[in-house]
């Protein structure tokens, strides 16, 4: 794969929905841009990387649990051995397993905070060092708006998102010297597969909650993902930026 010389951008859970069309905004660039996703299949990845590279950009995609912090490990270290390092990263993987809390077990509790809340430790572990080394770099961390409100049935997902924003604050003020900003974006109802299955009476009740009166798109999350990376957001870091129609905030 060669390098574009533009940005490197890394992008979990960019296969399909939020982190595709973040991938295409940052396609712009002409960069470089990776993708992480961990679909059963690589129909959608595979789509995602030929839109991509259509557009001029470099692109690859990696099938990696990002729960796993052995795997993104390994993965950061190829990517490191193979470009100057990365720019961005944006921390897009989640999954909900939504429950009344009596009726979570333990294994839905797990799987959620894993890859919600521990995906975006190991794959901002695995960057620091290098974009410390180079002084400079943008992480954004895609939180949710029940993250601040919670929502009933998402005590796991809510839980997961909140911690996020905790996470995001406090490595804000630990790598700020070094002239890295971390964000997170804190979308509201965005019409994507994670929100297709919910029931109507939920959509319903979502949608009754947002001023602009209609669900958010995936462009526009993305929108406010790219901003928080470039240079006119330059002086902004540990905030939450909520995407949400003026549902909260
Ligand atoms: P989606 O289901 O369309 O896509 C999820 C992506 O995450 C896919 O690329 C999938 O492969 C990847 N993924 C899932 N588990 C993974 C794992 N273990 N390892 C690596 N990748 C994994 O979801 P979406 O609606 O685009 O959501 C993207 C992000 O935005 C999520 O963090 C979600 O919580 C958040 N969010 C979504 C909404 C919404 O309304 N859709 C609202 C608020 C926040």
């Amino acid at each position: 794969m060669g390098d574009a010389g533009g940005r490197t951008v890394v992008i979990t859970g960019g296969s399909r929905g939020i982190g595709r069309s973040i991938a295409y905004r940052f396609a712009a660039e002409k960069g470089n841009v990776i993708i992480v996703h961990y679909d059963p299949d690589e129909s959608a990845s595979e789509e995602t990387v030929q839109h991509i590279r259509e557009s001029g950009a470099t692109a690859e995609s990696h099938k990696v649990d990002v729960a796993s912090f052995e795997a993104v490990d390994v993965l950061f270290k190829n990517v490191l051995s193979r470009f100057d390092g990365v720019d961005v990263l944006v921390n897009n993987a989640g999954i909900t397993q939504d429950t009344l809390l009596m009726r979570m077990s333990e294994a839905q509790w797990d799987a959620v905070l894993n890859i919600n809340l521990k995906s975006v430790f190991n794959c901002t572990h695995a960057v620091i060092r290098e974009m410390v080394r180079r002084k400079g770099g943008r992480i954004v961390n895609i939180s949710s708006v029940v993250g601040q409100t919670g929502n009933a049935g998402q005590a796991n997902y809510s839980a997961s998102k909140a911690g996020i924003l905790g996470f995001t604050k406090s490595v804000a003020k630990e790598v700020g010297a070094r002239g890295i900003t971390v964000n997170a974006v804190a979308p509201g109802f965005i019409e994507t597969e994670m929100t297709e299955g919910l029931p109507e009476k939920a959509k319903k009740a979502f949608l009754a909650q947002i001023p602009l009166g209609r669900p958010g798109t995936t462009e526009e999350i993305a929108e406010a993902v790219y901003w928080l990376c470039s240079n006119g957001s330059r002086y902004i870091t540990g905030q939450v930026l909520h995407v949400n129609g003026g549902m909260f905030g």
